[in-house]
């Protein structure tokens, strides 16, 4: 109750409060075998963020359930690669979203985040999504929003979806999501997807260490804790499973740490694709190839060159047409830039993408629920694990993936009923 007002005092101050009290409050009653799997994503949420901060609902959540000591991304750290693990379960080179900047060579065309109608073409999506396998199997499900969730993979996009917009307000996200669960049991979806980029946001512009990202903390907090009293004015905050999650963690840059590339690749030897953590590069030909190798060994960087052949089998980044044969991966805490102007970085700022052991890229897992063990600290799960176990949660029958159902449930010590 204490926890409700000071929610209530958090929306008064933003006039929201009286708008969102008849959702709150809704009491319809719910058939909690059928309670839903809600997915949710704190983008760039490090691994040591949770106490950063006050924040009373994820200590909540962690007494209510378990919590991961990290979630391994995998690599490349960065946003759309790993939100497509997860809902896969296959690294990179398996599902086809190498990067957030891609060049295909087959059908020579360029993947950019920003630009919507290229990353809504189905082609640049493979493997299966969970609510590709739900709905083949007949179970509804909803996105306020994820990664991929507005293209058509095989056919198929959640019953309930929106297209991506970074301004659409946290609250409402959250009551849209509530909205959803208060819909007949025929039309209600099993499997919901809740997305939120403040972390991310703030880490970049401030660096991990600022108020500005402890501020994102908080606000997410408040808004998982709108989730947590909607749920319980339902009753079904012990029947519904919360899975609470990030994408990737987040490293201090400084502005002098900058690495440039124009420095070992003239522009006319080779495609550049991408810049901060990690580079793309596609030379012209094997003459190019083998001016750009020489160029980095007779002046090394803060950076690794990889080629497709010699790249770390940990990564698991070799197969896929769309890795290109020269890969450039900054050092933690360096940054790659393409351009030959002087950079308008300020002093310090945040990166991810870099090699995804380091502690710095770890992300977070916390998971409630009835298959859930309360109270419980746990060891470290990999996000690619994530698809066999909500499609455990969900009853519906798995297609294949990198993933790892048998580690998984140990790890998070997951119930059998
Ligand atoms: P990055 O930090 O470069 O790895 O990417 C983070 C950015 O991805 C966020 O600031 C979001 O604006 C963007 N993003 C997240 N989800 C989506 C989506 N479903 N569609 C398009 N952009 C997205
Ligand atoms: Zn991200
Ligand atoms: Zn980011």
């Amino acid at each position: 109750m204490r926890m409700l007002l000071l929610l209530f005092s958090f929306l008064l101050s933003t006039g929201e409060a009286f708008a969102l009290l008849p959702v709150i409050e809704s009491l319809q009653s719910q058939n909690s075998s059928n309670s839903p799997v809600i997915l949710i994503s704190m983008d760039g949420f490090r691994a040591d963020y949770w106490d950063k901060v006050e924040t009373p609902y994820f200590h909540e959540l962690m007494k209510r359930g378990m919590t991961a000591s990290n979630l391994k991304p995998v690599f490349p750290s960065v946003t759309f690669v790993n939100h497509f693990s997860i809902v896969t379960g296959l690294f990179s080179e398996n599902h086809g979203i190498v990067n957030n900047s891609m060049w295909d060579p087959f059908t020579q065309r360029a993947f950019e985040i920003r630009d919507i109608s290229e990353v809504d073409r189905s082609e640049w999506w493979e493997g299966e999504p969970l609510w590709v396998t739900a709905e083949k199997q007949g179970v509804k499900s909803a996105s306020m929003f994820w990664v991929g969730s507005s293209a058509e993979i095989k056919g198929v996009r959640p019953t309930y979806w929106l297209p991506y917009d970074r301004s659409f307000p946290r609250l409402k996200r959250v009551l849209k999501v509530l909205e959803w669960i208060d819909l007949p049991e025929e039309k209600r979806p099993k499997f919901i997807t809740l997305y939120f980029e403040d972390a991310d946001e703030a880490g970049h512009a401030h660096g991990p260490e600022s108020k500005e990202v402890k501020q994102a903390i908080k606000n997410l907090d408040e808004a998982l804790g709108l989730l947590w009293e909607g749920l319980k004015a339902r009753g079904i905050e012990e029947d519904t499973t919360l899975l609470l999650l990030s994408d990737h963690g987040m490293a201090q840059v400084e502005r002098e740490n900058r690495i440039r590339t124009s420095q070992y690749i003239k522009l006319s030897e080779a495609r550049v694709v991408g810049k901060g953590a990690i580079a793309l590069v596609w030379p012209k030909g094997k003459k190019e190839t083998a001016r750009i190798l020489e160029r980095v060994k007779s002046k090394p960087g803060h950076f690794q060159l990889f080629t497709k052949e010699n790249m770390p089998p940990q990564f698991h980044y070799s197969k896929h047409r769309r890795i290109s044969p020269i890969v450039f991966v900054a050092n933690q805490g360096w940054y790659l830039d393409t351009d030959l102007f002087p950079s308008i970085k300020p002093a310090v700022f945040g990166l991810h993408g870099y090699d995804n052991s380091l502690p710095e890229m770890q992300a977070v897992f916390l998971a409630t629920g009835p298959r859930f063990p309360k109270n419980q600290k746990a060891g470290e799960v990999q996000n690619i694990d994530l698809y066999p176990l909500i499609a455990n949660l969900l009853k519906i029958k798995p297609s294949q993936t990198d993933g790892n159902f048998e580690r998984v449930s140990k790890v998070v010590g997951l119930k059998s009923k």
